[in-house]
């Protein structure tokens, strides 16, 4: 309700403020016990090659559903993780089990090119981090080549030689290295010539209003010109119409991602579309 300005508006502002320490605090905690309780779920969503229509990869992606709160979406409790640095944990909880899945489905017929991963740059300070990642992949017996792992460049960098480093570490191990959220990050062209890279993730926000926009039209053509040249894949997030795969069909995009095919879904549910989407011919 409108409060009179004036004195109290000081007040009422830092009332508010401190309730969303609270609310962040309380999180905090329950994502602890999530973490303890398995309470984190991985769902997988379908990178469809744009040429042949087919299923060819998967982006695994966090869910919480909280028993009370409801859903709390990877945007608010990522960030927490991050700061209190439980992503270390929760991160090598999800290469894990997204690498397991793949070896799993892969072991029955279900032959996609990869699984990616997100992976936020808090979790390179961990000086085992790649050494980790590497005992990981190999316990699933998965061809590293088979992973992916995205990264955003969403802050500045303490250490990017060190980052390098562990990039290239990767690299020669095998896994493919994507730059997410391409085009809205902190310094995005220096980390194209800088990174280690494969692949190109356009955002979601140019994709959203190639129709609208007529500067969003521009920036995505111009962002797959782009990858084209450096000899990097790229592929499109948040395609949701028609219109907009037709435009990415042609202007050459390999891959897309969105709800046009399909959200994250649960493995099982990703297996059937699977079946759906790359029928067998025998
Ligand atoms: P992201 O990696 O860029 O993932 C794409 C986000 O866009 C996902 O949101 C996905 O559900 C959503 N999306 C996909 N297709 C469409 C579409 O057609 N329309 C719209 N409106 N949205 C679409 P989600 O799952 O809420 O994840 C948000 C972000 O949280 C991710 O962005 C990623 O940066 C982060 N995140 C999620 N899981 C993990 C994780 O396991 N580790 C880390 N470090 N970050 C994660
Ligand atoms: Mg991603
Ligand atoms: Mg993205
Ligand atoms: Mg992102």
């Amino acid at each position: 309700q409108a409060k009179s300005k004036g004195k109290h508006s000081f007040c009422l502002f830092s009332l508010d403020d401190q309730e969303k320490m609270k609310y962040r605090m309380h999180l905090e905690r329950e994502l602890r016990k999530a973490i303890h309780n398995n309470e984190l779920h991985l769902y997988y969503q379908p990178q469809v090659c744009l040429k042949t229509h087919q299923l060819k990869g998967a982006e695994a992606l966090l869910r919480w559903h909280h028993s009370e709160l409801g859903p709390i979406s990877p945007a608010v409790f990522i960030p927490i993780a991050e700061e209190t640095g439980l992503i270390e944990p929760m991160g090598l909880w999800v290469l894990n089990k997204a690498v397991n899945q793949l070896a799993g489905w892969r072991s029955e017929g279900i032959m996609l090119d990869s699984i990616s991963v997100n992976l936020s740059l808090s979790q390179f300070k961990e000086e085992r981090f790649v050494e980790r990642a590497k005992d990981i992949i190999l316990r699933s017996g998965l061809s590293p080549n088979l992973l992916k792992m995205e990264i955003t460049e969403s802050v500045a960098l303490l250490d990017e030689s060190d980052l390098i480093d562990k990039l290239n570490d990767l690299k020669a191990f095998g896994v493919q290295l994507a730059m997410d959220d391409f085009g809205t990050g902190y310094s995005s062209l220096h980390y194209l010539q800088a990174l280690p890279i494969d692949y190109l993730k356009i955002d979601q926000s140019f994709i959203r209003q190639i129709h609208s926009d007529s500067s969003s039209h521009t920036i995505t053509s111009f962002i797959i010109q782009l990858a084209k040249s450096l000899n990097l894949k790229i592929i499109a997030e948040g395609v949701e119409t028609q219109v907009q795969l037709e435009f990415l069909h042609q202007h050459d995009c390999d891959e897309c991602q969105g709800f046009l095919y399909s959200p994250a879904i649960p493995a099982n549910q990703f297996q059937s579309l699977y079946q759906r989407m790359n029928a067998i011919h025998t």
